[in-house]
């Protein structure tokens, strides 16, 4: 099966969450929202879920979504200010919009994990989103266990696309079919491929800004203990991912806080990263070399994420394995 419509239908949606958040970001000082998990969302977080949920509503009706936001708060009276707000940015992709309408679209995304289903987070990386850093809208679907379409929506990260730099990347995979990227805002699919350990210019990892969402010693460690003698790039959101699958970091380390020894990695934040990366030769385990498991629930149930250009995996578990040994 080639899914050349959940493809294009994915790659319309991301375009047009993508656009959303930054009108907000050029438009407004966008304001956090904390959530019941301390973490934040803002109005752009609500308007990419919007687009995205309406068109997956739109073209596949019984593919359930799980998506990060619901509209749970936002439908309260205290917040039908905020509520008009995001309908008035949703408006310019979706002409018809309106508060009932954008809040059935939000809460369409409060699907559970099937057989067949998509996963969403309409601003991953939503500190990077509020600091002006990176973030990204990343969207799967996930059939029979397998991912089978991810698209990843960086609208800050800059690369070279045929010579050329630009801002503004879309990493698109499907499997079995390999990984593309081209400009967010249309241009022509460029094939990626993870790079070489041979290639010293990127022989290098990727980690979060937020030291919290990681453990930076031991990354730092496990880095080195693979060869890697720079300090790491520190980037927001999936774009990380889409870092090594382009070949430009040959390592993504997400080693569990220390400060959060039990926090449970989300779907959404892995999915369409990890089947850009796969598609693009690298590959991607928890710390113990177990495969990422989006067939369950919206948590994964994994230790820690590892995501390589596949030549160095082993000896990075191994790098793991006898640090904890020891
Ligand atoms: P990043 O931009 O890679 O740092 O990841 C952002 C994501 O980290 C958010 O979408 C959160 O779901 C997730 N997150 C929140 N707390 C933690 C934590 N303690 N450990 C790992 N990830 C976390
Ligand atoms: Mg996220």
């Amino acid at each position: 099966m080639s899914f050349e419509k959940e493809k294009s239908v994915a790659i319309a949606a991301t375009q047009a969450a993508a656009t959303i958040c930054e009108q907000v970001r050029q438009t407004m000082v966008p304001e956090a929202i904390e959530k019941k998990d301390k973490s934040p969302v803002t109005v752009a977080d609500f308007g990419a879920q919007a687009v995205v949920c309406k068109a997956l509503a739109e073209a596949f009706p019984n593919d359930p979504v799980v998506g990060e936001e619901d509209a749970g708060e936002l439908k309260t009276p205290e917040m039908a200010a905020r509520l008009q707000q995001v309908t008035d940015y949703v408006k310019q992709v979706a002409p018809e919009a309106t508060p009932e309408l954008v809040s059935q679209w939000i809460d369409h995304g409060n699907g559970k994990v099937a057989d067949r289903y998509w996963t969403l987070d309409p601003i991953d990386g939503t500190k990077g989103f509020l600091r002006k850093d990176q973030y990204a809208v990343a969207l799967a679907m996930v059939a029979d266990g397998e991912i089978k379409v991810g698209v990843l929506a960086c609208p800050a990260l800059t690369l070279d696309l045929a010579g050329e730099s630009v801002t503004g990347i879309l990493f698109v995979a499907v499997r079995g079919e390999g990984a593309t990227m081209q400009a967010l805002a249309g241009g022509e699919p460029e094939r990626i491929k993870v790079t070489n350990s041979a290639d010293t210019e990127h022989f290098r990892f990727v980690e979060s800004v937020e030291a919290e969402h990681g453990d930076q010693r031991l990354q730092q460690a496990i880095a080195q203990a693979a060869g890697i003698t720079t300090d790491s790039i520190r980037m927001d959101s999936q774009a990380k991912y889409g870092a090594v699958a382009s070949g430009n970091a040959v390592l993504y380390l997400r080693l569990p806080s220390p400060k959060y020894p039990g926090y449970q990695e989300k779907i959404w934040d892995h999915a369409a990263g990890v089947l850009v990366v796969e598609e693009a030769g690298g590959r991607v385990t928890d710390m113990y070399g177990k495969k990422l498991d989006f067939a369950k629930a919206d948590r994964l149930d994994t230790t820690g994420v590892v995501v390589s250009n596949g030549e160095i995996h082993d000896q990075v578990l191994l790098a793991l394995k006898q640090i904890e040994d020891s």
